[in-house]
């Protein structure tokens, strides 16, 4: 067969999808359309990815499976198991000489790639092209040749960088499903009530939403949960139904909120950056000092999690936050600010604990992100909010949701409390706890704060 640029196309290789669940601006499917007369397009449900999601998360990526699949008009084969062992099987039985995907940079996906490679053995190369990111993560160094630890340089030399423009969908006639059957493992039903539509077209009418409506907004609001001013892109940005590539290029400098919002990417991948560098950062301290920071364990510990796990901490902000995420598998950035600070600061609780429940909970969850934004809150990771910095609950709320709008919808016990009082109730009187189960504050911010800056003290000598 003879492609459109006159080069020669032979053989069969599988496209093995990941983190990049679309068929537009994918350059490892481009690749493997225009290189090989054959490509089987496969999904792998990977029991070591399995087990950590969560049944949100799952549950959401099964619908984009599927989405992608419908597109592919029911050539994606799905199969479950191993990488190590799945790839290469499906490898031999259809004569692939190359598996061609999408470069992970998480700490799991280069082990588990290495792996698979090394398992293809010779005559099946593993061909890794791209990234989930406008800038590859280790693109970047400062002018002395380390690794960024600071947001605001690396952003500027991301912006320098630069990236490609998207490219468009190719042709699919090379795709065939090789008379593969599916394996498809029995996932857990999701948790949460309402999950957002799966798949890359939801992903494109979101992002055309935005830009239509919330973008002009973001810059002022993105901060006010009670307004949802922000994308909500991330689940589509987790699992690539979308690239970033595809919504910077909708982002027009000089329009309103448009910057702000490509420094909100960058983020994400200044994050990415900072894990591949750091890999030990998914599970501890990124600074050393850090690590022998006091926190409570035991059963006091356990029981205060578990009060702002369900939501009862008594702080109105806090406790609406985290019913969101359970309702929704997403929260407001602001609201993840807070209840975070709540967690580590008021509660004392080791900010993995909460960055567990998070990857447990979250739609978006997504290791780089999660656990440094964690550490950026609780001050041990790069470039950390002073830990001196405490956000008080009750003004935080007034200030990011002035008349108790979010609180209101989160909380219904405080549907009728005054908006004066709305985020600090126990000033509503005594009868209010009479008359809803609500619970009082479980801890005193004031005199909490005072002991996180006195552990604080501790290890900052
Ligand atoms: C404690 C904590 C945990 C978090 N865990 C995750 C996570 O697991 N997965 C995740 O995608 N984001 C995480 N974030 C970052 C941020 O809260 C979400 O990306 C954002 O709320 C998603 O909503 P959105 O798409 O409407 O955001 P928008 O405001 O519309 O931003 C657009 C995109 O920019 C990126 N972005 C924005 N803020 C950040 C940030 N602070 N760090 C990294 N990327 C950012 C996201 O990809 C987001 O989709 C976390 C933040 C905190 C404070």
């Amino acid at each position: 067969m003879v492609t459109s640029s006159g080069a020669r196309r032979a053989g069969t290789a599988i496209l093995w999808f990941r983190r990049d669940l679309r068929l537009s601006d994918h350059p490892a499917l481009s690749a493997a359309s225009s290189r090989f007369e054959r490509v089987v397009p496969l999904y792998v449900w990977d029991p070591h990815l399995i087990g950590p999601s969560g049944a949100n998360r799952l549950s959401f990526l099964s619908g984009c499976v599927d989405a992608l699949g419908a597109s592919l008009g029911g050539r994606l084969v799905i199969r479950s198991g191993p990488p190590s062992r799945t790839i290469p099987e499906v490898a031999r039985h259809i004569g692939a000489e190359a598996v061609v995907v999408t470069r992970d940079f998480g700490p799991y996906g280069t082990r588990r790639d290495t792996e698979v490679s090394a398992a293809l053995g010779e005559g099946t190369e593993l061909i890794a092209l791209d990234s989930p990111y406008a800038v590859s993560p280790g693109s970047l160094l400062t002018t002395g040749g380390s690794p960024f630890q600071v947001f605001t340089p690396f952003a500027r030399a991301w912006r320098t960088h630069g990236w490609d423009a998207p490219m468009r969908r190719p042709r699919l006639g090379c795709l065939d499903r090789a008379g593969l059957h599916d394996q498809v493992p029995r996932l857990p039903a999701a948790a949460a009530a309402s999950l957002p539509e799966p798949g890359e077209g939801a992903a494109h009418r979101r992002l055309d939403t935005f830009l239509r409506a919330g973008a002009a907004g973001y810059r002022h609001e993105r901060d006010r949960p009670d307004m949802d001013r922000t994308s909500r892109l991330s689940p589509y940005l987790r699992f690539g139904c979308l690239h970033p590539r595809q919504v910077l290029d909708r982002l027009e400098a000089g329009r309103p909120g448009h910057d702000t919002f490509a420094t909100e990417l960058c983020w994400r991948e200044f994050y990415a950056d900072v894990l591949h560098h750091r890999p030990d950062a998914a599970r501890r301290a990124y600074r050393p000092e850090w690590r022998a920071f006091p926190v409570d364990t035991g059963r006091g510990a356990d029981e205060r999690l578990e009060a702002w796990r369900n939501g009862r901490t008594g702080y109105p902000i806090v406790d609406a936050g985290m019913r969101q995420l359970r309702h929704e598998g997403w929260m407001h950035n602001r609201v993840r600010m807070i209840v975070a600070s709540f967690l580590v600061k008021d509660l004392h609780v080791d900010w993995g604990r909460g960055a567990r429940w998070f990857m447990e909970q979250l739609v978006d969850g997504d290791l780089a992100s999660n656990q440094l934004n964690w550490q950026w809150v609780a001050g041990s990771g790069t470039d950390a909010a002073p830990f001196f910095r405490v956000f008080n609950p009750v003004t935080q709320g007034r200030k990011f949701d002035p008349d108790g709008a979010y609180v209101r919808r989160w909380v219904p016990e405080l549907a009728s409390v005054d908006s004066t009082v709305v985020h600090e109730p126990w000033k509503a009187g005594d009868t209010l706890f009479d008359s809803v189960d609500y619970p009082p504050p479980i801890v005193d911010h004031a005199v909490e704060r005072e002991e996180a800056l006195a552990r604080y003290r501790r290890v900052a000598r």
